[in-house]
Formats: structure tokens, C-alpha cells, sequence
């Protein structure tokens, strides 16, 4: 035997449930992020919910009412659909609304002194209803944490939210993870995410700062947040660039857009147009290209728009 395995072989645990407990920790973190990059890439969503679609859960809130006298929140319903359609409330109906609204009816019956059988209905609560449905497969584990984040928007009133002049008629913007509205209005695709990637263009490895949202050209590009506009030009490689300057310490940047709806200087509000998703500058095709810089230093978007 080599003198490199034997002196390897008496590193190893002698106990065999201690050797596979170190096989697991070593394999483990591959498969899960091997399934974690899989995931992220094949994710499609429409980021914004319409009124009428809101009203869609409404109608149901109120049919079950009727059919139960229970009335379960419709905000509850557009938060677990948010995150079980991943946003995309084309997949929702009325229909459906009603049957996920039903499920939060428990029924119990007992019996009076009599032996006659009384029928009570109660509403059960968002938490038990989303464990049932993380048990059916509908749901995946840390589902109830997003589906409370989204309890947080107004749904009810969505006028609430800062006048937003210029999105497509009859939508409203949907904040992501902490509160930054999401900065595509439409069908996106996520191309690439923040890391050291092989630019096919320079051939060198380079970091990638920021996300890539594919989505075909002209389709609306927001302000994440309230800010003022500190870019707005054909900036070389980056294409047409938006920069907004958020006062907090952080700045968004929005590159390679088709146009610019906005001029610096600009106050913006959270949700309103800058301009268009394209492909100018060094781009391979139509996407918006999105950073997020804290205190100057770029930071993975991801966790501030998909959690
Ligand atoms: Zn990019």
C-alpha cells in the first residue's frame, strides 16, 4: 500500500457511523448547492399583481363567508399564492382563490345532550394551513416566512402606495424581500446571478456585480426605491445606465437599458418607470442587468428581492 494512503487511512475515523457522519458533512453542502443554483436559474415570475386579480381573492373571501360565516383574510390567500405561483397571478382564478380559501375552514362536529349532531365551522390559522400544504408538496419548508412578508404590503388598499406615475395600465408594483419593489414589471427570466463568472465577451473571468433579468425589450424597468436619479446616459460597457441614490447609503444601478425615462437630478419614487429593459453596451442579449452597492460596495440583490 502507498505510504499516502496508509498515513490517510490512519486519519480516518476506526468507527464506521463516524466516517459516514464525515462523509455526509462533506457531501451535503455540494447537493445543496448544486439544488439551490438549479433552482434559482430556472425561476420565472410576474412581479405584480393587478386590482382586478385582487378582487378575484376578495370574491372568494366573501363566498366563503357566505358558505361558512367564516371570513378568512383575502390578504392571507394573495400571500400564499404569491409565493406558491411564485407571483405569477395569471395561474390564479376565482375558482381557485375559493378552493384555497376553503381550506382554512376546520369543521367539527359534536353531538347536544339530545344525540342530535351539531356542525361547528372554525378558522384555522395561516401557519397550520401552510404546514398542510408544505406536507402536500405544494409548499417547500421557509414558505411561511415569505408568505408573511408579503402579508406586510397593503393589499387591501394598494392606493396607498406613492403615487406611481407611468406603470402599464392597471398594475401596481410588488415589494420584494425587504421592502424594494422589484425593479422588472413583467416576465422575466433570471440569467445569471452575483459571482466570478467567464465573461464570453472579453473571454476573462470577471465578477459579476450584480443580476441578470432577461425580459423582452421595452418591458418596464422601476426604481427599487424612493431616490434621486444620479446617472442617467450611455455609460461604455454598461449601456444605458440608470443610477439612483437611495440616501440611506445605498445606491441601485440599472444597466443596459433600451431607454431612459428619467433625467439626473430626478426625485423618483419607489415603483415608477426609468425607462426600458434592452441590450446596449456589452450584452449578449435583451435583460436588465441590476446592482445593488451599500456604503460603495456592490451586495448580492437576491436575498433583497427573491427571500
Ligand atoms: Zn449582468
Amino acid at each position: 500500500m502507498p505510504l499516502a494512503v496508509r498515513i490517510l487511512l490512519t486519519l480516518l475515523p476506526k468507527n464506521e457511523k463516524t466516517l459516514a457522519v464525515l462523509i455526509a458533512i462533506l457531501i451535503l453542502p455540494v447537493v445543496f448547492i448544486f439544488f439551490l443554483v438549479s433552482s434559482i436559474t430556472t425561476m420565472t415570475h410576474v412581479p405584480a399583481i393587478k386590482p382586478e386579480q385582487i378582487e378575484m381573492y376578495k370574491e372568494a373571501s366573501v363566498a366563503v363567508f357566505a358558505e361558512f360565516g367564516i371570513m378568512v383574510p383575502f390578504k392571507e390567500l394573495i400571500a400564499i399564492d404569491a409565493v406558491r405561483y411564485k407571483q405569477d397571478f395569471r395561474e390564479a382564478s376565482t375558482y381557485r382563490a375559493i378552493q384555497l380559501a376553503r381550506r382554512f375552514i376546520k369543521k367539527v362536529e359534536k353531538r347536544d345532550k339530545d344525540g342530535n349532531v351539531i356542525v361547528y365551522y372554525y378558522k384555522k390559522p395561516l401557519e397550520t394551513v401552510v404546514q398542510e400544504m408544505i406536507e402536500s408538496g405544494e409548499l417547500v419548508e421557509g414558505d411561511l416566512e415569505r408568505i408573511q412578508r408579503y402579508l406586510q404590503f397593503p393589499w387591501d388598499n394598494p392606493t396607498e402606495n406613492p403615487e406611481v406615475p407611468g406603470l402599464p395600465d392597471g398594475y401596481i408594483p410588488v415589494p420584494g424581500a425587504n421592502g424594494l419593489v422589484f425593479p422588472v414589471v413583467g416576465q422575466w427570466r433570471l440569467s445569471d446571478v452575483f459571482r466570478d463568472r467567464y465573461n464570453p465577451v472579453t473571454g476573462k473571468w470577471e465578477s459579476h456585480k450584480g443580476i441578470d433579468l432577461a425580459a423582452p425589450e421595452g418591458t418596464p424597468v422601476v426604481a427599487a426605491k424612493k431616490g434621486r436619479v444620479v446617472l442617467a446616459s450611455p455609460n461604455g460597457s454598461a449601456g444605458n445606465e440608470v443610477k439612483i441614490d437611495h440616501g440611506d447609503g445605498t445606491k441601485t444601478r440599472y444597466l443596459h437599458l433600451h431607454s431612459i425615462a428619467v433625467s439626473e437630478g430626478q426625485e423618483v419614487e419607489a415603483g415608477q418607470i426609468i425607462g426600458a429593459v434592452g441590450s446596449t453596451g456589452q450584452s449578449t442579449g435583451s435583460h436588465l442587468h441590476f446592482e445593488i452597492h451599500i456604503h460603495g460596495k456592490a451586495v448580492n440583490p437576491s436575498p433583497y428581492l427573491f427571500k
